[in-house]
């Protein structure tokens, strides 16, 4: 463990000093303690050759842990301009390591903003904002190229939210952002956070996941192909496949024959290597005309 010393007050002087009241419109519930932070930051291991991207800082306090933890350098982007300057407090007190960007993260061009020069590694840590999590998970999960810019993402979520990115098949939490993550790379929940964790405490529990993309199980496979076959596959989860993937504009039934799945199986039943054989088979048949 890094020795720690942070420099700045702690964090709820810094709230009453800046008048940071959490706002709900901007999703806000902060993390106070930094022995907590610090031990998110510590969930990707080594960050000493890392530029992290981190969404919604706040006033600071993941920012501090993943500082304090050695981060080559933090880039933020917060959209509520009332914590800029304590934002500036914590650039200051850690030799221009943070730089900060007022805005709107479902909008940004991480990859940009970072402008990691070689050897470094980027990665993303955040405790997001509720209403827009999901969001930028699925926007990191969808770029067309992948291997992806990052190396990790470590990401705070609701818990419930958390266990359908890690849900297997048969449980009732698998669904479509399940199939997405586990197709994309290696995922797990690695630290359960309590809502009495939060200032304000948020009405549930929350839990923190980790995320290191793997190449590709099929490279031939187009993620549109892989989107349309679980968007219908579980807008109907309820049915069979059968009755399921027929809004599809291929034969549903040939289509199952073809990826050797029963036309009796539910979403559900289908793990993350079949659903990737049913889009491939799609793309197959589509063309076919
Ligand atoms: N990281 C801080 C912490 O752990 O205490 C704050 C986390 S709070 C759950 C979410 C933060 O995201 C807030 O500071 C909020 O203002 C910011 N935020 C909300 N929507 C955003 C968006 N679309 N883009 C960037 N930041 C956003």
């Amino acid at each position: 463990m890094a020795d720690f010393h942070d420099p700045l007050p702690p964090l709820r002087e810094v709230i009453r000093e800046y008048d940071l009241r959490a706002k709900k419109s901007f999703g806000q519930n902060f993390l106070l303690d930094l022995n907590l932070t610090r031990k998110i930051a510590r969930i990707p291991g080594d960050i000493s050759d890392s530029v992290v991207y981190e969404v919604g800082p706040g006033p600071g306090g993941l920012t501090r842990g993943l500082l304090a933890e050695g981060a080559k350098r933090v880039v933020a982007v917060e959209m509520d301009p009332r914590c800029l300057d304590a934002l500036g407090d914590i650039s200051e007190a850690y030799d221009g390591r943070l730089t900060v960007h007022q805005g709107d993260a479902l909008e940004m061009d991480e990859r940009a903003l970072l402008a990691a020069t070689d050897g470094e590694k980027m990665r993303i840590a955040s405790n997001l904002p509720y209403n827009v999590g999901t969001l930028l998970l699925i926007k990191w999960l969808t770029l067309e190229e992948w291997q992806p810019w990052f190396s990790s993402l470590t990401l705070m979520f609701q818990r419930e939210v958390a266990e359908r990115i890690v849900a297997k098949p048969r449980t009732k939490a698998y669904g479509r952002l399940s199939v997405l993550a586990q197709w994309r790379g290696k995922v797990r929940i690695a630290l359960n956070v309590p809502a009495a964790a939060f200032t304000p405490p948020p009405k549930v529990a929350s839990a923190v996941i980790h995320f290191e993309p793997t190449a590709p199980l099929n490279p031939d496979v187009k993620l549109r192909d892989l989107e349309l076959v679980v968007e219908k596959a579980f807008g109907q989860r309820r049915k069979m496949l059968r009755a399921s993937l027929k809004g599809l504009p291929v034969d549903a039934l040939e289509l199952l024959a073809m990826a050797d799945i029963e036309e009796t199986k539910r979403a559900e039943d289908v793990s993350v290597e079949q659903f990737v054989e049913l889009a491939r088979c799609f793309g197959e048949l589509k063309q076919k005309g």
